[in-house]
């Protein structure tokens, strides 16, 4: 059967960026909070930039600069309130899919130096266990008619495109590396095959 949603309420969210229209989602996959950060008119529309965030409480919350994923939000949604309308989807799918507390038995093992992506395996999950399902259905409920998708990763364009939805085109969002980083940033790249450092390429 394909899963349902059902956007409960909606309610204004003033923010740095501007205010927003924050939509609540039940769904029939998870009991996860599933929400989607709405600006501007975007039902009907083409083109509507669209940012499909994983939580990472770390990040997000805390400011950790292990990740650049405080940063992406913060950058997305910076986007979204230049482009005048926009989404914000914010997926309750903590440490790419894994959970927190995995997340941070990964972190332990990266301190002793294995990569985001072998301490992922080592502790018996795939690198990415992310999925997109669940964002598909509240942009179909959000009715966009195409979306360009703020991202790095080919991958998520891919797996959107498989649900149906129509990405048009994409969006970089390249973050700052500094020292606590970098190494995090170049497994991306080199293993996931995120598209960074290319504004540092000749
Ligand atoms: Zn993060």
């Amino acid at each position: 059967m394909k899963p349902q949603l059902e956007n409960l309420v909606q309610t204004p969210i003033p923010t740095k960026h501007g205010e927003f229209i924050l939509h609540y989602y039940s769904n029939t996959i998870d009991d996860k909070e599933h929400v989607a950060l709405v600006k501007g008119d975007v039902a009907g529309k083409e083109h509507v930039p669209v940012r499909i965030h994983s939580e990472c409480f770390t990040g997000d919350v805390l400011g950790s600069r292990r990740c650049d994923c405080g940063e992406q939000l913060d950058m997305a949604l910076q986007i979204i309130d230049k482009a005048g309308f926009g989404i914000l989807i914010y997926l309750r799918q903590e440490g790419r899919g894994i959970g927190l507390l995995k997340k941070l038995q990964a972190y332990n093992l990266q301190d002793q130096g294995m990569d985001t992506v072998d301490a992922n395996i080592h502790l018996g999950h795939l690198a990415d266990e992310r999925e997109y399902n669940i964002a598909a259905l509240m942009l179909e409920n959000l009715n966009v008619k195409s979306i360009e998708l703020i991202t790095n990763n080919p991958k998520k364009i891919e797996e959107l495109k498989k649900l149906g939805i129509n990405v048009a085109g994409r969006i970089p969002v390249e973050s700052v590396a500094h020292d606590d980083n970098v190494g995090y940033l170049k497994t991306k790249a080199k293993k996931m095959a995120h598209m960074l450092f290319e504004s540092k390429k000749d």
